[in-house]
């Protein structure tokens, strides 16, 4: 396993009800990525999509993706925070669950919390929403 020092928290930036073969396309077709830009997708109504194994590199954060884990949650449109309580649950279980596999708790924030990011992404405080979190 590659050694892992962030989880990373993102949004889409679409509708709250895009799909993720809509989303994955985009990626592919628009982006010409070879892989997903997250290895977990979260819908709406909280089901969690894995779109990558751990062990592989997702498109997260530029320069950093080498050593991240990313997490995302569909919506977030318009810069507002439009998670669902199912989606609020479900990225605290794979955030959970990325602990549990690593054995070891890498740092916890969001997009936005990376040097030069100029994006808003994933439009709510990620440091301070998951602080308490601890091994
Ligand atoms: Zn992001």
């Amino acid at each position: 396993m590659r050694r892992i020092e962030y989880i990373v928290i993102h949004c889409t930036a679409t509708r709250d009800d895009a799909t993720v073969e809509a989303i994955q396309g985009y990626w592919r077709a628009v982006l010409g990525w070879r892989n997903p830009g997250y290895h977990f997708l979260i819908d709406k109504a909280g089901q969690v999509h894995r779109l990558a194994p751990l062990e592989k590199v997702t498109n997260g954060v530029r320069g950093y993706n080498h050593s991240s884990i990313h997490i995302s949650y569909i919506g977030g449109a318009g810069g507002e925070d439009t998670r669902t309580t199912a989606q609020k649950a479900s990225i605290l279980n794979c955030i959970r669950e990325v602990i549990q596999t690593l054995g070891y708790q890498p740092v916890i924030q969001g997009h936005r919390d990376f040097p030069g990011v100029k994006k808003s992404c994933p439009n709510y405080d990620a440091v301070s929403e998951y602080s308490w979190i601890t091994v």
